[in-house]
């Protein structure tokens, strides 16, 4: 039997700790955290991603400041918005729910939050910090997850294969640079143009997917002994959740496997908490989250 990332049971261990230490800070006398999180329109999808978040951040104390704007909010309110709360004193960190209506271009969106305040560590400054090795960057949540994830199971990654298969923004490129950055291991990163996918999963130690794509991952695709991350999140016709890797038949032949829904998803949501606390932290002259050390 593979040894089961269970991401479900870190995460609650995460939001107890950060639970007790959010507490020590308010009985000190500081503010709690707080965060703000501001979605656009009403995509059902999004609205249960923000309520799980917000349900997270009440948990371990941290305040969470719902902003949520209708569908045709121009670019320019949210604009204005985004940067009325980059000057709000008692508000640390800021979440765009993405993704944002077609009229918003998002990457002016979140270029216009300050880099500080950047919890999802999308912001230009914050992924060139990623990429250079710089300490003081912001993690993006998924791939920090993951990264603590491994760590806590005490995952080898030095000198290992490590192959990320999709190139996004959001989780792909920023977990493929988190292996690059301190030249942990190589890395390959496959996408929609990668000629022969299994050329290159066949060949991996470690195997992070993120595509959304049910069943893209077979057994016939994996070498014994894989460590798997399976990123994806696909809701079948029969109402079921599933990754992007075959778990059922993968895992007679993984090391360690994550399962959907209950391992790489609340790793997400505690990371988020994660970063959350660092900023405030920081910000009351505190060092950074020993957990967003990469
Ligand atoms: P995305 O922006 O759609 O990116 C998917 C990536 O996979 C793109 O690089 C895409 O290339 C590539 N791709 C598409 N088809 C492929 C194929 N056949 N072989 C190899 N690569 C292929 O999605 P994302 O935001 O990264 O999310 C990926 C999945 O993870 C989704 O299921 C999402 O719901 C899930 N997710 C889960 C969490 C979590 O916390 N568990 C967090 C974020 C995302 P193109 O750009 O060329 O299409």
């Amino acid at each position: 039997m593979p040894i089961i990332l269970d991401g479900k049971k870190l995460a609650k261990k995460i939001r107890e700790e950060l639970k007790k230490e959010v507490d020590e800070f308010t009985s000190k006398g500081l503010r709690n955290p707080t965060l703000a999180v501001i979605l656009v329109g009403n995509d059902p999808a999004s609205e249960v991603y923000v309520k799980n978040k917000r349900k997270a951040c009440d948990e371990v104390g941290i305040k969470s400041l719902y902003i949520h704007l209708v569908e045709d909010t121009p670019e320019e309110e949210l604009l204005r918005i985004i940067n009325k709360l980059n000057n709000d004193e008692d508000v640390d960190a800021i979440l765009v729910q993405l993704p944002l209506p077609k009229h918003i271009n998002t990457q002016k969106v979140i270029s216009s939050i300050s880099p500080e305040k950047d919890v999802d560590g999308f912001h230009p400054e914050n992924v060139g910090k990623l990429a250079t090795g710089m300490k003081d960057v912001i993690v993006p949540c998924t791939p920090l997850g993951i990264w603590i994830l491994l760590k806590e199971y005490n995952i080898d990654t030095f000198k290992k294969d490590v192959v990320v298969v999709g190139a996004s923004n959001i989780v792909g490129k920023p977990m493929s640079l988190l292996f690059l950055r301190n030249e942990e291991a190589p890395v390959s990163v496959c996408h929609r143009n990668t000629k022969d996918l299994k050329h290159y999963t066949q060949n991996a130690d470690i195997l992070i997917v993120a595509v959304g794509k049910p069943n893209l991952i077979t057994s016939d695709m994996v070498k014994n002994g894989v460590v798997v991350v399976d990123v994806g999140i696909n809701r079948l016709e029969d109402g079921r959740l599933v990754g992007d890797v075959d778990f059922e038949n993968v895992k007679e032949k993984a090391f360690a496997i994550t399962p959907v829904p209950g391992g790489v998803g609340p790793m997400t949501v505690a990371s988020l908490l994660v970063n959350t606390v660092s900023i405030y932290r920081q910000k009351f002259g505190y060092p950074k989250h020993p957990l967003t050390e990469v």
